[in-house]
């Protein structure tokens, strides 16, 4: 039998203490503080953020941590757990373009910070984390918001005491990675991180111009009561081209909006005044002789959809239930979206031949993470189902996280 390796999540003592003796190594003094925040797991709603739809994202337990000391200049000095040396920068030199590496995650808040009128001035801070890298777990929002809400601290911004400041923190963060660490993402991650709460779910609603209070909703999402449990496999698969694909996934949804005449895909929904996915997919056929804008428009309106309904049946308490939409979405993401991998789909097939009530990739895909629902009970038999069918087919040996919904960036 093949034991399942199970990633913990570290205390907030033993997270705070890592990063104080690392600060202190590193630089002289103590830290001024130390805070926290979550790497992040989607329960449904995948490449619906970049087209305005909605997502329903849990904050992880598993926590990146952040020891910070303004200085009295514009230097930046980072140091992590995770990387090499000391990542050295002058904040007036970050722009887009100017700076490369890790510390642009978190400069980089201090740039948009700045960018949108707050007084930030320059830092020393040490990083450590026990969210996984790349695993689609978001451990890059997570180091943006760690540093987020301890900048918002030292320089007395005020924003992490009420929700709309954190959507002004989700702001910043986004646009260090857009912008300073140049990664395309679309808001998710960061709005996860800092705006998910203890035993709830995120409803994240992406269109343009609403306020936080209807951009993101708390949805209770109370497992332990129902004698279920989120298990978080990363498959640690890592396939190449995958910003290349996520790219054109995004180019294909903007395409699809433009030749339907909208300025987004959720526009296609009646409820909201559209024409409904069968006028859409209708009116696209002619720009679209092999299908692929089809599957892809399919897959976004119907993802939408499926998130709406999912977070209904959580709001009634009827989380047992959600499994069918985990699978559904799952199909969708493999077939129409075509961003699945071997390994995400071994995982929600032998997760659910073991007795789990719903599976799904989770995550941008082509590798990362996938979740699956399962009853406290059986949580050993499916991580060691999952665990022996990745020795049996010779791959590497997959992590295991419980992930019951956890506490926002503090
Ligand atoms: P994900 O967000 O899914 O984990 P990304 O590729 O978006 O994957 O972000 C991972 C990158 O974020 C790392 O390569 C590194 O540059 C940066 N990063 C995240 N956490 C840390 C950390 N604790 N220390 C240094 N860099 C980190
Ligand atoms: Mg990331």
């Amino acid at each position: 039998m093949t034991e399942p390796q199970w990633l913990e999540a570290w205390t907030a003592e033993d997270g705070a203490r890592r990063v104080d003796e690392l600060f202190t190594r590193s630089f002289d003094g103590s830290p001024e503080g130390v805070w926290s925040a979550p790497g992040r797991v989607n329960l449904i709603g995948e490449h619906t953020d970049y087209n305005a739809g909605l997502c329903l994202p849990t904050a992880l337990p598993h926590r990146t941590f952040i020891a910070l000391r303004p200085r009295e200049d514009d230097q930046v000095r980072l140091v992590s757990a995770q990387a090499e040396g000391v990542w050295e920068a002058r904040l007036s030199d970050i722009a887009p373009g100017a700076v490369q590496g890790w510390g642009a995650y978190v400069a980089g808040v201090a740039w948009a910070l700045a960018e949108a009128g707050h007084k930030v001035g320059g830092f020393d801070a040490a990083v450590d984390s026990c969210v996984p890298f790349g695993a689609g777990l978001s451990s890059s929002a997570a180091l943006e918001a760690a540093a987020a809400v301890a900048l918002d601290a030292v320089a007395g911004l005020g924003l992490a005491a009420s929700d709309a400041g954190r959507a002004e923190l989700v702001e910043a963060s986004r646009r260090a990675e857009n912008e300073i660490a140049g990664a395309p993402t679309g808001g998710l991650d960061q709005s996860a991180s800092l705006r998910c709460r203890e035993g709830h779910a995120l409803l994240l609603d992406f269109r343009p111009g609403l306020k936080p209070l209807e951009s993101g909703v708390p949805v209770p999402f109370d497992l332990a009561t129902a004698d279920l449990t989120l298990l978080v496999v990363d498959t640690k698969a890592e396939h190449s081209h995958v910003s290349g694909e996520y790219g054109a996934r995004r180019a294909a949804c903007e395409q699809a909006a433009q030749l339907l005449g909208l300025g987004s895909l959720r526009e296609i929904a009646p409820t909201l005044g559209g024409i409904g996915i069968d006028r859409a997919l209708t009116e696209l056929e002619p720009h679209d002789p092999d299908g692929v804008l089809r599957r892809r428009v399919r897959h976004v309106v119907s993802e939408i959809d499926r998130t709406a309904r999912f977070a209904d049946l959580v709001r009634e308490g009827r989380a047992a239930d959600v499994g069918p939409f985990m699978l559904a979405s799952h199909a969708s993401l493999r077939d129409d979206y075509e961003v699945s991998c071997r390994e995400l789909d071994l995982v929600v097939d032998s997760a659910m031949a073991a007795g789990a009530l719903g599976a799904r990739m989770t995550g941008g895909g082509f590798g990362g993470s996938a979740i699956a629902l399962v009853r406290l009970s059986d949580v050993d038999t499916v991580a060691q189902a999952v665990a022996g069918a990745f020795a049996d087919a010779g791959l590497t040996a997959p992590a295991f996280l419980l992930a019951p919904p956890s506490a926002p960036a503090a």
